[in-house]
């Protein structure tokens, strides 16, 4: 494991999946760092269906948290970067860090054999720096 995995990161990393069991539209969701727990183990708020997950997936969101905490890192530098997107009237530039923070990512991984989107909702440290 790298060294970044014992630092702390005081940003929320919340993340939530919809429940799979039948007809059961529970949600959920867990701070992406006690996925490094051991026994990490979630259960339906609503179905109370348990949900361990495998080594492969909390090795990705493991990664996954590590990015996050790369980004934290960066914020600095990230609020000056822009992603330019060509449009049909010339070119848009998107602060880098809007990208980061304002949109929702979805991530998509196996759980129990079935692709499951992951919503992650990351904030910033500083609410300064993503004006
Ligand atoms: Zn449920």
């Amino acid at each position: 494991m790298a060294a970044a995995a014992n630092e702390k990161i005081d940003a929320k990393a919340q993340i939530d999946f919809p429940c799979m069991a039948q007809e059961c539209e529970g949600k959920i969701s867990f701070n992406l760092l006690d996925v490094r727990q051991k026994d990490f183990q979630v259960i339906c708020p609503k179905c109370h269906t348990p949900y361990e997950f495998d080594a492969q997936l909390r090795d990705k969101l493991c990664r996954m948290c590590d990015l996050i905490v790369s980004i934290r890192k960066a914020e600095d530098i990230l609020g000056n970067c822009n992603v330019s997107v060509t449009v049909a009237g010339g070119e848009v530039k998107i602060p880098y860090a809007l990208l980061l923070t304002r949109l929702n990512t979805i991530i998509t991984l196996q759980l129990g054999g079935k692709d499951v989107d992951f919503h992650l909702w990351v904030e910033p440290t500083s609410p300064e720096t993503f004006r």
